[in-house]
């Protein structure tokens, strides 16, 4: 039976798993997927997990529960030799292995790019994955329970700044759901007041949201700004050392939770293995997603899509000829690699891949989104209905929709849960403050002949109860 290796079960990984499942004969072809996390990840929901507006657990779906058929591997793939079709599975536990394989498909997504500035790496953290949308959720709370004890003052202010790098959409979507989460919370905190809390974007160019006309980022910036949250255009970050922000217009000023979404490059694993990369650090695929070489020769037995493939968008609308790192693309081109996969098992015609793009649709916390497709621009809440109709359809299997959409309907009429469990992450703290644990051994006893006759031992003398060593 050909094996077929999917490395990286995210939305192309998944996609592609998923529906050869359905359309694979029995016994036509062994399917593994490997990826390190048990789950697929839906990342248009990040900024509504951590602004608390869904549940972290329902915005990803389970690789097990819902890939019956296919074999799931948790680990890496930390190398990949396709000249012996043989790839290197790191796996979560254990020593690394060879794993053979007759077809791949390389669907392992993109990790965020940042640039080096003083204290990014140390300071700032990601939005790519559902632990990182739980833990600004987490902060925003333990932040506002923790100034909440405090009088004005610079600690209370860099406690109570929010900054967000980066203008696209996952920033703008990000930014305005914390600014909406923490609007909602200062009714819970009457020591806070509105005008405590400070939101800033940085976004280096003149604008936000490329994929929006500039008539609805226009809107985007006046709502944010109406809501107290100031977008910085044309401004660079140039520090964030200790959290001191420094901003290239001269501006500074201090904050605890800073969150980085300027952009993602192509997983570098692929700088691990013998296939194709382009200049921008992505694979090269061909419209039908196989990968090609230099000479646009097949690679044969290669296939690749999503964020980590450079896929020609042949409606002529990507950015330099290429199809931009989206879901919408990545769900479609990992429906369109299992059927061509199917189709080369049986000897049949590929397809090419020809997307034309849907529009954008985004949320920008309870009550307020944005949509566009073509000259279409809709602002408001019926865009927020759109954003939330879209994604809670676009959601895979019936089971997560489900959660997701119910977890809607909840949180309207019981609001959305206020609780941090910041804690989790120091899980065994309660429980070892207060754990009994043997007493230390003592050193083996002196000597008793050293005591005269009649004189007790040192005050200190350790007694032997029922074997073990303990002090009186
Ligand atoms: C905050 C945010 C909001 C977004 N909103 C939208 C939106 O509204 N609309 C839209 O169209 N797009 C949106 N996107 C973009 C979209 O989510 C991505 O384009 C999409 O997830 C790409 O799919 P993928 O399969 O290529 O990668 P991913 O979904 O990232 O999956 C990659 C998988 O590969 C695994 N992996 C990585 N390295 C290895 C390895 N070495 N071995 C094995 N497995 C590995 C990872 O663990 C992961 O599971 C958003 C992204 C973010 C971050």
């Amino acid at each position: 039976m050909p094996k077929i290796l999917i490395v990286g079960g995210g939305y192309a990984g998944f996609y592609t798993a998923w529906k050869l499942e359905n359309w694979l004969r029995r016994g036509e072809a062994e399917v593994t997927v490997v990826d390190p996390l048990p789950y697929m990840t839906y990342q248009p929901f990040l900024p509504e997990v951590a602004s608390g507006s869904i549940e972290p657990r329902h915005a990803v779906v389970s690789l097990r529960r819902h890939l019956k058929s296919t074999k799931i591997i948790a680990g890496k793939v930390t190398k990949i030799t396709h000249g012996e079709k043989s790839a290197t599975i790191t796996p979560n536990i254990g020593e690394a292995y060879e794993l053979e394989y007759d077809m791949i498909v390389v669907t392992a997504g993109s990790v965020s790019r940042t640039f080096p500035i003083p204290g990014v790496a140390d300071e700032a953290i990601g939005l790519k994955t559902i632990e990182e949308a739980v833990a600004i959720r987490d902060r925003i709370l333990t932040n506002f329970d923790k100034a909440s004890q405090l009088p004005e003052g610079a600690e209370r202010d860099r406690l109570l700044t929010f900054v967000v790098v980066g203008g696209g959409f996952a920033g703008i979507e990000i930014f305005a759901e914390m600014r909406s989460f923490a609007s909602d919370l200062l009714s819970k905190y009457p020591e806070l007041a509105f005008e405590d809390t400070h939101f800033h974007l940085i976004e280096a160019m003149g604008r936000i949201m490329p994929e929006v006309s500039l008539k609805t980022a226009g809107w985007v910036i006046k709502n944010l700004a109406e809501r107290g949250a100031e977008i910085h255009l044309d401004t660079q970050l140039k520090s964030a050392v200790g959290g001191v922000i420094e901003l290239s217009t001269g501006e500074s000023f201090e904050s605890d939770t800073i969150v980085w979404t300027a952009g993602v490059m192509a997983s570098p694993m692929l700088k691990n293995t013998d296939l194709p990369i382009e200049e921008r650090g992505r694979l090269r695929v061909r419209p039908d997603l196989r990968v090609h070489d230099e000479n646009n020769e097949i690679v044969i037995d290669a296939w690749g899509a999503g964020d980590v493939s450079a896929v020609p968008d042949l409606t002529g609308g990507g950015v330099g000829g290429f199809c931009v790192p989206n879901a919408q693309h990545a769900v479609r081109q990992g429906k369109l690699l299992a059927k061509n996969l199917v189709a080369e098992l049986r000897g049949e015609e590929v397809h090419e891949y020809f997307h034309k793009n849907a529009g954008a649709v985004a949320g920008l916390g309870i009550g307020v989104g944005a949509f566009q497709s073509g000259k279409i621009g809709i602002t408001g809440i019926l865009a927020w209905f759109m954003h939330r109709g879209y994604h809670g359809l676009a959601m895979p299997s019936y089971e997560r929709k489900f959660r997701v959409i119910w977890g809607w309907v909840l949180n309207f009429f019981l609001g959305r849960d206020i609780v941090s469990l910041e804690a989790r992450v120091t899980p065994r703290a309660a429980f070892e403050e207060f754990a009994s644990r043997p007493r230390p051994a003592a050193p083996a006893a002196a000597a008793p002949a050293e005591a005269p006759a009649g004189h007790p031992g040192p005050a200190d003398a350790p007694v032997v109860v029922g074997g073990a060593v303990s002090k009186e």
